[in-house]
């Protein structure tokens, strides 16, 4: 077994390591338009994936599934293949990018026949022992059809001894560590997880006579259900015979969300602990201002992921915030591409610099992140060659030095240009005239959380800190990462 392991790790190592699995889920129970409020839900959850997408429904005898490369909205309408989805029961699956191996098999959700019937599985997050888990199945005869750790989960229910299907889960969930948001559909049984910090998001809502699990309260919004409750850490609910049900069978442990949701990952008008992402970010950018302040003309963001800190930030200094770039809304995200060089031809592809607005300018330029540099390096050029006088970067979140191992795209060691340079060094490679990030205590300040009542760490942080709440078992060195999927680079099937 060791040996194995080691095998599937030497093998791993020469896979282009990239993570990309911060995804979406949804599902509903008891709903005649079960599979077109799936499709909006899915849309409205976009922004968390764009490779794929996938919806499963059951209608009372039997399951249908479809999957399809792209967007939610090209695939899943009322003249294409929603006709294919009937049932008042149905789950959805957004998936983010990934390198060119990707595959539909690795499209979720995931449908396995067990002997307590159909399961169907859509799974946003990471699991840090899947290649262990993966190993010890194979070894006992298991055949896997896809290179997704969610697949494991699915393995592991289908193995269960236990009679019910809730029994079954919880028996797999016992065995799967890292951050993870599940929602599940058997007969009539709609089914919702929450890794035990829960580290992944995911919500309850409300529509009529219906339940829906969303990972996030805009694809609540979008159908008009009503927001209920965050699925607490460590929380399984179910819907059964249209009754929510809930049981936290793991030991008790403090909540610990991601950080990252707050930052970048969750639509601004998502609600996070009681309050808009938009909020959150804005006092980001406040904070921003008070620790990092320079003088200068124009508050600008990166569209649009800086715009809430650039607001927020403007707000405090008092000072002019302006389109200095505009967006190309029909280009998705910059990380869609797999490989440097076109991730970088994104950036040009997405964002033009607004000249009337910059030219002569001292220009504060404020986004929520930075990863690789990409970005900001492509800006800050960009705005020097349409006249401005000075760009002065500011980010509005701590230096992000430390990969991440449950589920979000902030990839290796290696490629974290605050791991491997200073900031004077990244404010060369930037081209900036100077370069600030938000302090770990200013991005708590400015989440509401004191020191010095020692009420944080309250979320998983380790981007900038390196703690690690769950530790990465299958983790293969510094420089490498442990999803699976990343092995469908080489399998391309
Ligand atoms: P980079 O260009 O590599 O420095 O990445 C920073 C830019 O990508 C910022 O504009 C962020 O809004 C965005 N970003 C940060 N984290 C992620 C992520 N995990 N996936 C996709 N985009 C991200």
């Amino acid at each position: 077994m060791r040996k194995n392991i080691k095998n599937l790790k030497k093998k791993l190592k020469n896979y282009n390591p990239k993570i990309k699995e911060e995804c979406g889920v949804f599902g509903i129970s008891n709903s005649t338009d079960a599979s077109t409020l799936v499709a909006l839900g899915l849309h409205a959850l976009q922004h968390r994936g764009q490779e794929g997408c996938g919806i499963v429904s059951f209608d009372g005898k039997k399951y249908h599934s479809e999957k399809r490369f792209g967007l939610v909205g090209d695939n899943f309408n009322k003249e294409g293949v929603l006709k294919n989805l009937p049932g008042n029961y149905a789950i959805g699956h957004n998936r983010y990018s990934t390198t060119g191996g990707t595959t539909i098999r690795n499209v979720q959700p995931f449908f396995a026949d067990t002997n307590a019937g159909g399961i169907g599985v859509a799974h946003n997050g990471n699991l840090t022992n899947a290649i262990n888990l993966r190993t010890k199945l194979v070894e006992d005869g298991a055949i896997f059809h896809t290179t997704s750790d969610t697949e494991t989960i699915v393995q592991l229910i289908a193995k269960s001894k236990r009679n019910k299907t809730i029994d079954k889960v919880v028996d797999a969930l016992f065995q799967i560590q890292g951050g993870y948001a599940l929602v599940m559909l058997t007969q009539n049984t709609l089914i919702g997880v929450r890794d035990p910090f829960g580290i992944r998001p995911l919500v309850i809502g409300k529509l009529k006579n219906s339940y829906v699990f969303a990972s996030e309260t805009c694809a609540l919004d979008i159908i008009g259900a009503k927001f209920i409750r965050d699925v607490e850490n460590g929380e399984i609910v179910y819907i059964e015979n249209d009754e929510l049900k809930s049981i936290k069978p793991f030991p008790i442990k403090k909540t610990r969300p991601c950080v990252f949701e707050y930052i970048y990952f969750a639509r601004p008008d998502s609600i996070l602990n009681g309050k808009c992402a938009y909020e959150y970010r804005k006092n980001f950018g406040n904070e921003l201002a008070k620790e990092t302040n320079v003088e200068g003309d124009l508050i600008v963001p990166v569209p649009d992921s800086g715009n809430a800190a650039a607001i927020g930030y403007s707000q405090h200094v008092g000072k002019n915030f302006e389109l200095g770039i505009i967006r190309n809304h029909y280009v998705g995200r910059t990380f869609i591409e797999p490989v440097q060089k076109i991730r970088s031809l994104g950036v040009k592809l997405k964002l033009n610099a607004n000249k009337s607005s910059i030219k002569n300018k001292k220009i504060i330029l404020v986004d929520d992140s930075l990863v690789r540099g990409t970005t900001s390096h492509k800006i800050v050029n960009m705005l020097y060659d349409a006249g401005a006088k000075e760009v002065h970067v500011r980010i509005a979140s701590p230096e992000i030095k430390f990969p991440d191992f449950y589920g979000v795209d902030t990839p290796t060691k290696k490629e974290l240009l605050a791991a491997n340079k200073s900031n004077d060094e990244i404010c060369k490679y930037i081209n900036a005239k100077s370069l600030k990030f938000l302090s770990v205590d200013g991005m708590y300040r400015a989440m509401g959380f004191d020191k010095r009542n020692n009420t944080y760490p309250q979320l998983t942080d380790h981007y900038f800190t390196g703690e690690y709440p769950v530790k990465p078992i299958d983790n293969l060195g510094d420089d490498k990462v442990t999803q699976l999927s990343l092995l469908s680079t080489a399998s391309n099937n």
